[in-house]
């Protein structure tokens, strides 16, 4: 089971969902979109995730239609 430590004070990168995310472009984050833009954190690791396989499942393909539309903006 992955260790959602990326939001340990230790690591740089924040994830969607925490008060105060840095955020840098003028849009709104993207769904679970973490403080580097285009950089998605989907299944245990994500903030308040509900620990569940067809979570991570259903959260990884969602991600995928925002990872396009990243592209399609940096293009
Ligand atoms: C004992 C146990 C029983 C469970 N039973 C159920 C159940 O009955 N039903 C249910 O729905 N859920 C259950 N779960 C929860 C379910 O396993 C997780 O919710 C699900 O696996 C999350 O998927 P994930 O892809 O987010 O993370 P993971 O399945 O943990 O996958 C993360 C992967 O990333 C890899 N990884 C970690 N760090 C790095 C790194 N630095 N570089 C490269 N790779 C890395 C890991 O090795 C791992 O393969 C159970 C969990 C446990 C521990």
């Amino acid at each position: 089971m992955a260790n959602p430590s990326s939001s340990s004070p230790q690591h740089s990168v924040k994830l969607y969902g925490q008060p105060n995310l840095p955020w840098t472009l003028n849009r709104e984050p993207f769904y679970l979109e973490t403080s580097v833009p285009g950089s998605f954190a989907a299944g245990d690791v994500r903030r308040g995730s509900v620990k569940r396989v067809a979570s991570a499942v259903g959260e990884g393909a969602m991600v995928i239609a925002f990872v396009h539309k990243y592209l399609g903006e940096t293009q």
